[in-house]
């Protein structure tokens, strides 16, 4: 049996365009696919479905946070001075606590929930350089209901010995990953290739993840010129290449199912390698920030009809909360004509930010038929949200159009106001 849903229906359209019914009426077939969105009473036409009254909630598309790392989050809020020094001191040691089976469990747990109460309901994650603790977060991941793309961090160099992997041992757990878990529940879990950086990853290793990425036609996901010091380094280890997204290039790790995050510091050829091979760009403001790495500029980027989507970098960034980086993609793009009034830059908008972090997000991911946002067809990835905690004065003139809701929502939202969770029709919170 399916069900209706009756609320206040607020969904992207585009980077300027949302949708907003009051009311609206949702029908999700037993499959959890959804069967008709509108204004019109569906009870009629749906007689055996069950009914669900939210008529003074927000019903939304869940949120999709394509860039974070499941080993580090409860390092969340413990700073450092930049990205070499957090990774050395706070990040390799704890992520080689991951080796221990029952660490790997504990955390798994917790981490895929935090992020359903937090509404994002899509993720793409890394874990460690540990098949075990890969296969684990699968495993907790399936039973958590998210729909998600994990990979095992392959680092065959320049970090400590006891993170140092085999080249062709990390290619070989990567495969066994793949075959065991791609496409797991209807592509509700999808394996994504996840070598942590061109630093601590050989030609060689790059090369062969090329090759494994189209032989089993999966996913890639790494980091591209977060910080100034990276690329010093990206110049003494890779010194025969022109530019850092050249060595990913040649390696063929470039394509339409590639996902680069960070990209803060790229010059006009780097940015046209990104265009001609489809790789989609993760923005991570918070974690800009963070870790003190510098601003992207997602405006020059956006207006070359690269495909950005936003990720929370926990915990390069400080928050599991889709709410906070989208608050963090107007406000720090905010900035940047402060700094230099000649750029003219055009700050990020609330509907483009809400954009980001659901349809934009299935985008990056090539998911955009799936989910991201309420349509017909798509699966039932949804939010019930108690947007009236955000008023408490009960002023109903405040929260009286879709903007203004979803701006209140934006800049004041936390997980207290994400009542309920649906991932393929099923409650997962
Ligand atoms: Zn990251």
């Amino acid at each position: 049996m399916g069900s209706i849903f009756k609320g206040k229906i607020l969904s992207p359209i585009s980077k300027s365009k949302i949708f907003f019914l009051n009311p609206g009426y949702l029908a999700i077939s037993e499959k959890g696919k959804i069967l008709e969105i509108g204004q019109n009473d569906l009870r009629n036409k749906y007689r055996n479905f069950s009914f669900y009254n939210f008529f003074d909630k927000l019903i939304c598309p869940g949120f999709i946070d394509i860039h974070n790392h499941l080993p580090q989050f409860p390092l969340i809020g413990l700073s450092s001075t930049n990205l070499f020094t957090w990774l050395n001191e706070l990040v390799f040691p704890y992520e080689d606590k991951f080796r221990y089976k029952k660490f790997a469990q504990k955390y798994s747990g917790i981490f895929f929930h935090k992020l359903l109460k937090n509404g994002t309901t899509t993720t793409s994650t890394y874990v460690t350089i540990h098949k075990q603790a890969t296969d684990i977060a699968f495993q907790s991941a399936k039973e958590s209901g998210i729909r998600t793309f994990i990979g095992k961090v392959m680092m065959d160099r320049e970090v400590p010995e006891n993170m140092l992997e085999d080249t062709q041992k990390s290619l070989q757990d990567s495969q066994g990953l793949i075959e065991k878990w791609d496409g797991y529940d209807e592509d509700r879990l999808r394996y994504v290739l996840s070598p942590r950086f061109a630093v601590s990853c050989s030609f060689q290793m790059l090369k062969g993840i090329g090759k494994l990425a189209k032989r089993y036609n999966i996913y890639i996901q790494s980091h591209l010129a977060e910080s100034k010091t990276e690329i010093e380094l990206i110049k003494k280890l890779y010194p025969e290449f022109k530019n850092y997204t050249e060595i990913y290039y040649k390696a063929g790790i470039l394509s339409e199912k590639t996902i680069m995050a960070h990209c803060i510091y790229l010059d006009k050829q780097e940015i046209e390698t990104l265009q001609k091979t489809g790789t989609k760009i993760s923005h991570c403001p918070t974690a800009n920030r963070f870790l003190s790495s510098g601003i992207m500029r997602y405006r020059k980027l956006e207006e070359k009809d690269l495909t950005i989507g936003l990720g929370t970098d926990v915990a390069g960034g400080y928050s599991f909360s889709m709410f906070n980086e989208m608050k963090e993609v107007i406000e720090t793009s905010k900035t940047i004509n402060f700094v230099n009034p000649k750029e003219q830059y055009k700050p990020v908008t609330v509907e483009e930010a809400y954009y980001l972090a659901t349809l934009g997000g299935a985008t990056a991911l090539s998911i955009e038929n799936e989910t991201g946002s309420l349509e017909k067809g798509k699966s039932a990835d949804f939010l019930v949200i108690d947007y009236q905690k955000l008023n408490d004065c009960k002023d109903n003139d405040i929260l009286s159009e879709a903007k203004k809701i979803l701006s209140k929502m934006i800049y004041c939202g936390s997980e207290n106001i994400v009542k309920q969770v649906y991932v393929k029709g099923k409650r997962v919170i």
